[in-house]
């Protein structure tokens, strides 16, 4: 048995001398009245993506589910078990949230093997599965002529954020939050190296940079 990680202990003790201090009055109302967040964020696993972070959100701001590359998958209530559908249905119709943001990211590994056509890590090959939601059926997704690989890469971890967008409109839960205007669906996209965000206008579907100063 090897110990529990010192740089795990380590950070506890910073937050429970620096942080737990000035937030204890609000750990405390959370513990009795619930949470009560209004926007859930989807993000991915990535260790450098960490939402709380990126938003500087505190105690029972944000509801986040992370999955590898931030996917949802389509609407599918079979006799499986479907954790990323299951945090959406308590996030919509328990908590209520006004807003899901999907939230991509630059560099990321499950779309990297996407694109790489990585093969199978163990006999279940669960990332590859996994990736495998993000084809439609009967769909081609491959480099253009004219595109870097890089760019090719890009293109498809931005693609990640409006596949997401589009399934979960395939919720009948989500969507009719949505229709009866209850909720609001938003995409962005995190640049690792310079930690820039880049949020999604829908209507041009283009990711814009967020103003920092404002
Ligand atoms: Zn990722």
């Amino acid at each position: 048995m090897t110990s529990f990680p010192q740089q795990l202990l380590d950070g506890y003790k910073t937050f429970s001398t620096q942080r737990l201090p000035a937030e204890q009055t609000r750990y405390r109302e959370l513990s009795v009245r619930g949470q009560s967040p209004e926007t859930m964020v989807i993000g991915c696993c990535d260790s450098r993506v960490s939402p709380e972070v990126i938003f500087d959100a505190g105690p029972g701001e944000l509801f986040v589910m992370r999955n590898i590359a931030n996917l949802v998958p389509v609407y599918q209530p079979d006799a499986n078990a479907h954790g990323v559908s299951a945090a959406l249905e308590f996030a919509v119709t328990v908590l209520h949230v006004k807003h899901i943001v999907v939230l991509g990211h630059a560099q990321c590994g499950g779309i990297r093997a996407f694109v790489d056509k990585a093969a199978p890590l163990t006999p279940g090959d669960f990332i590859g599965k996994w990736m495998s939601m993000f084809v439609k059926p009967g769909e081609k997704v491959e480099q253009r002529d004219n595109e870097t690989i890089q760019e090719f890469v890009v293109r498809i971890e931005k693609a990640a954020v409006f596949r997401s967008l589009e399934n979960l409109m395939t919720f009948p839960f989500v969507r009719s939050a949505v229709e009866r205007g209850e909720m609001a669906l938003h995409g962005a996209y995190f640049g690792v190296a310079l930690g820039r965000l880049f949020v999604l206008d829908q209507e041009k579907k283009e990711f814009i940079r967020a103003d920092a100063s404002s």
